[in-house]
């Protein structure tokens, strides 16, 4: 069975601790296979229970109410790596940041980021998954705003899986979406599933917006969505989730 990290273990005392990780997924461009960005993915490197993926720890991150802690940090980590990587490094870096930060001032932490690191404000992009309630939309809205302003690029996450997708869309400046894995992994073997990622790719193109299609496994998965029009692709059958020094050497000099 799967353990927790003990009641007491939290999120502030692994970053006391240096207990987080973050790993980096290639984000490719399916016409000629360059990386065009990485998404910034946590772990924690527990001293008695291993590396834990964020199933292990978010939930109780939540309600410690330090997911906003935890954002901040991987930002500033995530700013700091492609700054370091230099001319090899990979265009964009994306940070996930979790609907409790998006009801705070999170314009201070990602500007914080970026000048403590000099990484320029392009090439940081927001992966938001939906915004629960009007409230923290409207909120949201206006500092999302500022930092579009500075460069900063935004990206609707895990589309199609949420009820308020289409109105965050409507209102938020986002510059792309991506489409969630549970309709990529489906689209092959349910019509119904095909039929959404299609309608999903023809309606950010006609918003002029960016489309990345999650948790691509296989070839034919990619074969289809290159057919789809998808330009930009993630997921195991391009490459995992991969450490700094593994994503500098396999990928970068590849
Ligand atoms: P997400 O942002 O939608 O991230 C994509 C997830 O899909 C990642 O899981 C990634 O490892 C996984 N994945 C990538 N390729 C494939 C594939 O081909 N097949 C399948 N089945 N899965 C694939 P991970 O790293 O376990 O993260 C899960 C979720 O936790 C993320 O979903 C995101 O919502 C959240 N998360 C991860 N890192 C952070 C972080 O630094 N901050 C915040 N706030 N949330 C994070
Ligand atoms: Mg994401
Ligand atoms: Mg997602
Ligand atoms: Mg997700």
């Amino acid at each position: 069975m799967l353990t927790s990290p003990p009641a007491d273990h939290t999120i502030a005392q692994a970053i006391a601790h240096d207990e987080l990780r973050l790993f980096y997924q290639p984000i490719v461009r399916a016409t000629d296979g360059a990386v065009v960005a990485v998404e910034a993915l946590v772990r924690w490197q527990h001293p008695t229970l291993g590396l834990l993926t964020p199933d292990r720890f978010l939930h109780k991150a939540d309600r410690d109410g330090q997911l906003p802690l935890l954002d901040r940090w991987v930002l500033h980590r995530a700013c700091q790596d492609l700054a370091d990587l230099g001319p090899a490094a990979p265009d964009h870096v994306n940070v996930n940041l979790s609907a409790p930060t998006l009801a705070t001032d999170f314009t201070e932490p990602v500007t914080t980021a970026l000048e403590r690191t000099g990484l320029a404000a392009h090439r940081l992009r927001l992966e938001l998954s939906e915004c629960a309630d009007l409230n923290t939309l409207t909120h949201a809205e206006k500092h999302l705003k500022g930092l579009v302003e500075r460069g900063v690029g935004v990206a609707l996450d895990d589309m199609g899986t949420g009820s308020t997708d289409l109105r965050c869309l409507s209102r938020l400046a986002v510059h792309g979406i991506k489409i969630d894995k549970e309709f990529v992994s489906g689209m092959l073997t349910n019509p119904r599933d095909h039929a959404i990622v299609k309608l999903l790719t023809e309606m950010a193109h006609g918003l002029r917006l960016h489309v990345t299609a999650e948790g691509v496994e296989t070839a034919e998965q990619l074969a289809a969505l290159t057919r789809l029009g998808v330009c930009y692709v993630q997921g195991y059958h391009l490459a995992p989730p991969l450490t700094l020094a593994e994503l500098t050497s396999t990928i970068l000099t590849a």
